[in-house]
């Protein structure tokens, strides 16, 4: 199911006709913006390709082939889908089944006008018009229901978008919901399908919350080590005390959706590190990191799967990893000189030249800058012994004074 707001609609509409025979090639794909690196007002990538000029992404645009599905449209699943949706992301999945209310008005992303809209629905009409290049598919559904579930699924299968694509049709699936059970249903399709997923949380009082990568047999699996405490034979939601209910703060779940889309665009775009485990404490702000290997015993019958196949592909991993290493070191090894082309013109300078020339010409600024404060070898060289000598005449005087008062 497709929904999109009436300005879009048509191009929509025109893109799903055509998008079997288009969207194999994503230059063919229809897009309102060229990802130039061109820094011009105009140009909504300029900043995002920059990353790529300073080194420190190999290829920004790639993320236009991404596809990822975001489970849980609420506090942190919203501003996620708005992260990636700025970032140029090729493809979002949304999942909710519920409505916008004046109660969710303490998080971001969603206005009150929006009260009663279904939170996919409000989410395409916002994000469609703050990117109308990504493609938006909107799923009002429950997936923790049978039918939920299977519709789930056949959408994470479907590779329209990207027919070449290995494996799933999507790159990743975050898990943005707020309950146990949700969070299981996530973990068995991801394991069923081998689909790497993020989990993320916060927690009820609101004040600290997590990430996690879970790579279905090679990292623990949501169900290897499940919470301590879990609900039993009844609805979780339903547990809540009478009158109370759970805390959000803007806050937390703007930085644990900040944390989720860091570590999403690191695993995409292949930079930095992507944490396997981070969790967010903001009364102390401890951020404790950990990994956590696959449970042997595992519960989930789909998990063990993975874990066998895991150990199976060790020897092939194994000899494709010492093969990249044989190159790099060969790469290496080869005759050429470290930074050949200097086009930066750095040369070694020797201390005791430096210190005869002043050191000036390292410190050397820009047409149009100044210095607000002197360097350091400008300040002037006092001595110091004045000072003392006087302190010692100060001590002479005064002792000549007390033999003095003595003598009488
Ligand atoms: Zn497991």
């Amino acid at each position: 199911m497709l929904q999109l707001t009436s300005c879009n609609r048509m191009l929509t509409i025109l893109l799903i006709l055509l998008s079997p025979y288009l969207l194999d090639d994503q230059k063919s794909r229809f897009l309102f913006h060229d990802m130039s690196a061109e820094v011009v007002d105009s140009n909504p990538y300029s900043r995002l390709m920059a990353l790529q000029r300073m080194g420190i992404v190999e290829n920004y645009e790639r993320i236009r082939e991404f596809s990822v599905a975001i489970v849980g449209i609420g506090g942190v699943g919203s501003v996620a889908a708005e992260m990636l949706t700025r970032c140029g992301i090729g493809r979002l999945l949304l999942y909710d089944y519920d409505k916008v209310e004046l109660a969710n008005m303490n998080r971001l992303f969603f206005r009150p006008e929006q009260v009663g809209m279904t939170k996919t629905d409000a989410a395409v009409q916002t994000l469609s018009d703050i990117n109308p290049d990504v493609v938006l598919e909107s799923y009002t559904l429950n997936i923790t229901t049978v039918q939920g579930f299977e519709t789930f699924m056949s959408s994470l299968k479907n590779k329209t978008f990207r027919p070449s694509k290995e494996g799933s049709g999507v790159d990743l699936v975050l898990s943005c919901v707020d309950n146990y059970e949700a969070r299981m249903v996530v973990n068995q399709a991801c394991n069923e399908l081998n689909q790497t997923w993020m989990e993320s949380g916060v927690s009820e009082d609101a004040v600290s919350g997590h990430i996690q990568l879970l790579i279905p047999g090679e990292t623990a699996c949501f169900a290897c080590a499940p919470p301590l405490v879990v609900a039993s034979g009844v609805d979780e939601r339903t547990l809540k005390r009478e009158g109370v209910c759970a805390a959000s703060l803007p806050t937390t779940m703007g930085v644990v959706a900040g944390l989720l889309v860091q570590n999403t665009l690191k695993f995409l775009l292949k930079f930095g590190y992507v944490s396997p485990y981070l969790g967010y404490s903001s009364l102390k702000d401890y951020f404790p990191t950990m990994a956590m290997k696959p449970n042997p015993q595992c519960s989930n019958a789909a998990c063990l799967q993975r874990q066998k196949e895991y150990i199976l592909a060790k020897p092939a991993r194994d000899a494709a990893a010492n093969a990249k290493m044989e190159a790099e070191a060969s790469a290496a090894a080869a005759d050429v000189p470290l930074h050949v082309d200097n086009e930066w013109n750095i040369s070694v300078v020797d201390d005791s030249e430096q210190e005869n020339t002043g050191g000036t010409s390292s410190d050397a600024l820009p047409e149009g800058l100044t210095r607000e404060l002197p360097s350091a070898d400008e300040f002037p060289k006092h001595s110091t012994y004045g000072a003392t000598d006087t302190a010692v005449d100060d001590l002479e005087d005064l002792r000549r004074q007390l033999d003095a008062l003595n003598a009488d």
